[in-house]
């Protein structure tokens, strides 16, 4: 890719190159010219149609009084015939003739001036204006082969600090002491402290990690290098291992100054598990970054910072003592967390000012730095759509739903019956969710259908950050997700394909607890399985033998055959009650969690007045 882009430029460098010399040309010799005998240039002369001539040694040039074409001027040459240069001169005199020379044409330093030099400077200064404005688009040295596009950023550039970061405490506290030691490394340097020569930041993707790397560059003032691991590996072989040599040389010469890695899984994988023989190329540029990182003399204020989502798949020799020995954690934020990066992104939109954050951070639970600034924008957006000068609560509540289920999708038709079976479906979600006990509060229902995930959605919310979950909770939870398609039986026993991500939800959950929670009697606190890729899918290793991975299915679809019992088993003790939602949903699409309760409440009253009556009727 790299190199066919180059190509393209050099064509077009070429081409605007070749355009302009002819333009050049034409310019200095604007006219078309014509040789014609000498005996001709005399009968002109003769004829008084000259308006004028250039003399040269070798060769005169007549420009005629009057032209044929108005389009095209001519001139006509003609050469010297020797020796009679001073009768001509004569001649042209008396005719009155005005001319030019004789010039001597055989000037070699003028000549070797015009033809050589003249060209090449030419050449050479389009090339730099050319080169220049696309090395600044790319960021990278287009003809410069083995130097590193490490991009250079100066203070100003980055322009982050730690005001920018939000809901990363933690990390910024560790990160801190780096600061202070790009700030003043003597005073580190005369007691004999070492500093660590890197960091690694590690958390899920849009976390803020890059975010932070140059926050720290933009406190501490100092320049930032940035490239991303990615770029090493698609260059040509051997070129890895040179751009890192030459990022770090870059890198002494201008400490203090941070060197910033992102994405330093693409180079610094394991060497252990590749496999079918690795990649030569990226172990190579591994080993070239590790001799590099023990080579430099960390007292010269040289950080080296590097981000990651997918901790365990480095190469160990990157973590140990010397290397990147420092882990910074950028976890995913927690509600308060979510609400101060709200804040720091709400101060780039005009925003109403009785706009709640808190209720909108308390609405997307699980959501990165980087879904809430999109969110912040979105709201924007809809704002702008809608004529608003200012963002309101609304258009950040849409904006939730955007993030969380892709844009509403007006022109999708569901038939009639589908659209029953889906509201069902969702009715059966929250009405097991308000039945139970151990459950967090439906927040919506909608069977409005997105882009994104399902046919419709229940939203649940948690009425405050939690860090626990209870068994009980667990197991409600798996009924509460296995209720969209009891309700389907319940109701039409029918069944459909709509419930496979709950199914699969549900298994999961119903398999945590067994063999990550020890939450069943059966297997106590054995632990059955390890979480070995946290960031990245969270896959799970077994630690157990074939038998007991039987066991454990066994187990697990007990759990998923309780839960789905005691889901059907309340909705058809409340089959009206669900008809009702349900007929309500079809018709208004949308329920918030408020108008739901509403009608659950409208719905036992009425019963109990009918219970109350039917009661005095049967006493009768
Ligand atoms: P990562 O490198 O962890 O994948 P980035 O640093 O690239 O994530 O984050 C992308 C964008 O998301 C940032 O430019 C910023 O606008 C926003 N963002 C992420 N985390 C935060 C945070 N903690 N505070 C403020 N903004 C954040
Ligand atoms: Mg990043
Ligand atoms: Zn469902």
């Amino acid at each position: 890719m790299f190199g066919n882009r180059k190509l393209k430029y050099l064509l077009y460098y070429v081409t605007a190159v070749t355009i302009l010399l002819m333009l050049l040309n034409s310019v200095i010799r604007n006219a078309k010219t014509e040789h014609i005998k000498y005996s001709d240039f005399e009968k002109m002369i003769a004829e008084k149609t000259i308006k004028e001539v250039q003399i040269t040694d070798t060769q005169i040039t007549i420009v005629p009084k009057e032209q044929k074409d108005v389009n095209q001027k001519i001139k006509y040459t003609t050469n010297i015939e020797s020796g009679n240069i001073r009768p001509l001169l004569d001649k042209l005199n008396e005719a009155g003739v005005s001319y030019d020379g004789p010039i001597s044409n055989n000037d070699p330093i003028k000549n070797f001036f015009l033809e050589w030099v003249l060209p090449i400077v030419i050449f050479m200064i389009i090339g730099r204006i050319i080169f220049g404005s696309m090395e600044k688009r790319m960021g990278s040295g287009v003809m410069s082969f083995g130097k590193n596009n490490a991009k250079i950023y100066a203070e100003s550039e980055t322009g982050k600090t730690f005001k920018d970061v939000a809901g990363q405490d933690e990390a910024k506290e560790s990160l801190v002491e780096i600061v202070d030691f790009l700030h003043n490394p003597d005073k580190y340097t005369e007691i004999g402290a070492k500093l660590p020569k890197g960091a690694l930041l590690v958390g899920p993707p849009g976390t803020g990690k890059t975010l932070l790397a140059k926050a720290v560059a933009g406190e501490a003032k100092v320049p930032f290098f940035s490239l991303s691991g990615s770029s090493f590996v698609e260059m040509f072989v051997g070129m890895g291992a040179a751009r890192v040599r030459d990022l770090f040389k870059q890198a002494e010469e201008k400490a203090p100054c941070i060197v910033f890695i992102d994405e330093i899984d693409a180079i610094g994988k394991s060497r252990d598990n590749a496999i079918g023989g690795g990649n030569d190329e990226r172990e190579q540029t591994l080993n070239q970054l590790l001799a590099e990182m023990d080579g430099f003399d960390s007292s010269k204020g040289v950080v080296i910072l590097a981000a990651t989502n997918r901790p365990e798949v480095l190469d160990k020799a990157l973590l140990r003592p010397g290397r990147f020995d420092r882990r910074v954690i950028v976890d995913t934020p927690d509600l308060k967390g979510r609400e101060a990066i709200l804040r720091v992104h709400s101060k780039e939109v005009k925003m109403s000012e009785d706009v709640k954050l808190e209720e909108i951070a308390k609405a997307i639970p699980g959501a990165v730095g980087a879904d809430l600034a999109n969110m912040v924008n979105e709201a924007a957006l809809l704002a702008v759509k809608k004529g608003r000068k200012l963002v309101i609560q609304e258009d950040l509540e849409e904006a939730i739903e955007i993030i969380i289920a892709g844009k509403e999708k007006k022109d999708r038709i569901m038939s009639d019956r589908e659209k029953r079976i889906v509201a069902f479906h969702e009715v059966g979600h929250a009405l097991v969710a308000a039945l139970l006990k151990h459950t967090d509060p439906v927040h919506k229902i909608t069977i409005i259908p997105r882009t994104l995930g399902a046919l419709g959605y229940t939203m649940q919310l948690p009425e405050k950050e939690k860090y626990l979950v209870s068994k009980e909770e667990m197991m409600d939870k798996i009924a509460v997700m296995l209720g969209g398609r009891s309700a389907e039986e319940v109701q039409f026993n029918y069944i459909s394909t709509g419930a496979s991500n709950d199914i699969e939800k549900a298994t999961q959950a119903a398999r945590n607890m067994v063999t990550i929670y020890g939450m069943t009697e059966k297997f106590d606190m054995m632990g059955l399985e390890s979480v070995s890729n946290r960031y990245l899918d969270g896959r799970a290793v077994r630690n157990c033998s074939a038998e007991t991975s039987a066991k454990i299915d066994e187990e697990i679809l007990k759990i998923i055959k309780e839960s789905h019992e005691k889901a059907r088993s309340i909705l058809k003790e409340n089959q009206k009650l669900l008809i009702a939602i349900s007929e309500r949903l079809i018709e208004k699409e949308t329920l918030t969690g408020d108008e739901f309760m509403e009608i659950v409440r409208d719905f036992n009253e009425k019963n109990n007045k009918i219970n109350q009556l039917e009661e005095v009727i049967s006493n009768e």
